[in-house]
């Protein structure tokens, strides 16, 4: 065998002259398993193919009975064939009758043969068939073998993919196999539900012609297209923008070390000297590589062959002239985005009335990423491993948060409820709406404000849509993260400006850059920091770089000409430190009268309550500002000592405890004795349960995500805050580890809606 396998190029001619040729398509492949037989030197060669209901049927074979043809038939999962279906991938076996998953087939008399080497034959990442030979002597066949096959099946893919042997209609239902429904777990980044069609971030490549007409051409396709991978990723890496590092240049460097890899060219040309087109040796390698990375458990170099993915990916483009790829342009009206992690920039280049969910291998909740798709109203699902190995461009895909499920090709009857489900979220987003200028009045007449969220200038026309009194929360980072420099003053001028005009008469609170830590900038370098959230970020950076913060106070003065700035800081540890944004501020309303320019009529500061130190100085610090904004996200991962990314923290400590709910109650409370108002804009309080529990300690102010607004503001109309009050008083001097059951019993008995 090994003498002849040293000549699969001849043999792929072979198959293309065949192919090419008049004759049926059952004549093809009876004539192309002898062709394999023989130059494998193989007593038996056969070929399964995929049929509707995930059956697999012997259509030809050279060595095995031959009234065993279209009668043998294996289930995805049943026998040898049908465990190759399964998993996609190459099986190899010198004892094939003594593996648990042989099965006998009187028919084949297959029984005679030891070993066995099956290949998936694989049609736009779907299992369409198997193919396989045998011998009787029991051997386990080498690589290079494994490897040939492996080409010939991509090969047949072809003649399978053409519909000539099975009609199409009957092959995408059979394709259907990769096909059965499969169901994902992974974790919600941000709420809703959703059902489209897949669509790649950075979609795989097609190639098309598989077999080349002229080796020598495709070689030399080949190696001008590395060549110009090359140069595009030397030239990316050197641009300006990227001069100072970061997750990009990072990204970057990656990719760039692959380019050069040695070994993965070599292979490459091997496949285009077997007579391979050079796009499809590229693809035939990063197969290989793919089943490799199945096999690898370590998730560093799992995730690092994934970046072998993106590159083959990139690379074929390139061969095919595409250059890079602009994802947007191919997106459909009902789009699921799969990726396996998306930048905040990227998500905002989509336009967000086509994206229906989005599914990532990587990411957390806390992820700006999840920020934004939050203020979007697109349900996220992270942390799911392999993801891309199950969803072809163009499956039926559903992105479910409530279950943490992404639902691939969903059956009918689960497609049904998936849309019931949306629909009694529209219906439910509807109520809200004609809700919108109900007021956030209690049962017993008390008032509450509610405000939104908000970063970015298209989440301004929620004010009005939700009916929120302004916005408690801009953050103004967003634009930071987008821009590969530091915006200049006047950029910066003209998004605030923009966001106060589309404000109108409702107030704005900006907060000042919120950047560092595990919220990369482009323009500064990325630290490696051991605990990013405990790192060199937002105020931290600002007092060392008082530039940076300067511009931004000197763009919002200058963007709320005759109107109310509203600012605070974030992550303020300390009075001193807010002692010290003030005077950069001052400096900055100094500069304006010096230079006779205008300002704002009125500047309100504040400050954000993010960690638990500054809680031991809340009378100082009243003094000092005109609001507090508490940031929960923040506050209670430090509160706790427990990292908020962790999943194996998630769900260890309920916000809903007797200490968190003593220490805001407090906070609350010291806030109301100075008149100084207090809002929370942590996610906590867009959760009607939790806004419940912290509206009977005290708290009357919320600043959440648009989508809450509604569902937060029934529950206030539905309450009588008295008696909450006096409930939430005795359950605060409780010792459990969770209040939660007991709220939501006082909830549901006191007749209070949380939907
Ligand atoms: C917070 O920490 O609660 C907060 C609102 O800030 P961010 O989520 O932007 O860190
Ligand atoms: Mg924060």
């Amino acid at each position: 065998m090994s003498d002849h396998i040293s000549q699969p190029r001849l043999l792929l001619r072979r198959l293309h002259r065949v192919m090419a040729g008049d004759d049926r398509a059952q004549v093809k492949l009876d004539q192309i398993v002898k062709a394999i037989a023989q130059n494998m030197v193989a007593e038996v060669c056969s070929i399964y193919l995929a049929r509707a209901g995930g059956i697999f049927e012997l259509f030809a074979t050279e060595g095995l009975k031959e009234e065993a043809v279209h009668q043998t038939r294996m289930q995805v999962g049943e026998g040898l064939v049908g465990f190759v279906a399964e998993r996609g991938l190459p099986l190899n076996l010198s004892e094939a009758p003594s593996h648990p998953r042989f099965s006998y087939r009187p028919e084949t008399g297959e029984e005679l043969y030891h070993s066995f080497l099956g290949v998936p034959i694989l049609y736009g990442g779907r299992v369409n068939g198997i193919l396989v030979v045998q011998n009787v002597a029991p051997r386990r066949y080498r690589e290079e073998e494994v490897e040939a096959l492996q080409t010939i099946g991509m090969v047949l893919a072809e003649l399978v993919g053409g519909g000539a042997l099975i009609k199409m209609d009957e092959l995408s239902e059979a394709a259907s196999i990769t096909g059965e429904p499969v169901t994902l777990t992974g974790m919600p980044m941000t709420d809703g539900i959703g059902i489209g069609v897949a669509v790649f971030h950075e979609p795989r490549a097609e190639v098309r012609i598989k077999v080349a007409d002229d080796v020598d051409e495709e070689f030399v396709r080949l190696e001008d297209g590395i060549a110009a991978l090359r140069l595009q990723l030397d030239e990316m890496i050197s641009h300006p923008d990227l001069a100072q590092g970061g997750e990009h240049r990072e990204v970057l460097e990656t990719y760039r070390m692959f380019a050069y890899d040695q070994g993965w060219h070599s292979k490459m040309q091997d496949a285009v000297r077997a007579g391979l087109t050079a796009e499809a040796g590229v693809e035939r390698v990063q197969q290989e590589n793919r089943a490799r990375m199945q096999t690898i458990r370590d998730p560093y170099l799992r995730e690092r062959l994934g970046d072998f993915d993106d590159i083959a990916n990139r690379l074929i483009r390139t061969i095919q002239g595409g250059g890079v790829f602009v994802a947007h342009e191919s997106l459909q009206e009902n789009t699921i985005l799969i990726a396996r992690s998306l930048g905040p920039a990227e998500i905002m280049d989509y336009d967000r009335t086509l994206l229906k969910g989005i599914a990532l291998e990587e990411g957390s909740p806390t992820a700006h990423v999840a920020i934004i798709a939050r203020a979007m109203g697109i349900p996220i699902i992270g942390r799911i491993p392999g993801l891309i190995q199950h969803i072809d461009g163009g499956d039926q895909v559903a992105v479910d948060s409530a279950s943490s499920h992404v639902l691939v090709r969903p059956s009918d009857d689960v497609v049904e409820s998936v849309q019931h489900a949306i629909d009694a979220r529209h219906k439910l987003f509807a109520e809200y709406a004609a809700e919108r200028d109900y007021p956030a009045i209690t049962k017993d007449g008390e008032r509450f404000s509610l405000l939104i969220n908000a970063g970015m200038r298209a989440d301004m026309s929620m004010v009005e849509q939700t009916g929120a009194e302004g916005v408690g929360l801009y953050r103004t980072e967003f634009q930071f993260m987008v821009s590969p420099t530091l915006p200049k003053v006047e950029e910066q001028r003209k998004v605030y400006a923009d966001v106060m005009e589309a404000a109108g008469k409702h107030p704005v609170v900006f907060r000042t850059l919120d950047i560092g830590g595990d919220k990369t900038v482009p323009f500064l370098p990325r630290m490696e920091e051991e605990n990013p959230a405990m790192g060199w970020r937002a105020i931290r950076l600002a007092l060392d770089r008082p530039a940076l913060l300067r511009y931004q106070l000197r763009a919002l003065l200058y963007a709320t000409v005759g109107r109310d700035l509203h600012v605070m800081f974030p992550m303020i540890a300390d009075v001193s430190e807010m002692k010290a944004v003030k005077a950069l501020l001052a400096a900055e309303v100094l500069r304006l009268t010096r230079f006779d320019k205008e300002g704002p009529n009125s500047i309100k500061v504040g400050c954000m309550l993010e960690i638990p130190s500054l809680a031991w100085q809340m009378d100082m610090l009243l003094k000092e500002v005109d609001f507090i904004s508490i940031g929960t996200n923040d506050l209670m991962q430090f509160f706790f000592a427990c990292d908020r990314s962790n999943p194996m923290l998630a769900g260890r400590y309920d916000l809903l405890c007797p200490p968190v709910l003593n220490f805001l109650q407090s906070t609350i409370l010291a806030c109301h004795r100075s008149n100084v108002p207090v809002t929370l804009c942590g996610e906590m309080g867009g959760r009607p349960l939790e806004a419940m529990a912290l509206a009977g300690i005290g708290l009357t102010r919320f600043s959440v995500s648009p989508a809450a607004i509604g569902p937060v503001k029934r529950m206030i109309r539905s309450m009588n805050l008295s008696s909450l009050k006096q409930f939430m008083q005795e359950s605060i001097g409780f010792t459990e580890h969770s209040l939660r059951d007991r709220i939501n019993l006082y909830a549901h008995d006191h007749g209070i809606i949380l939907e």
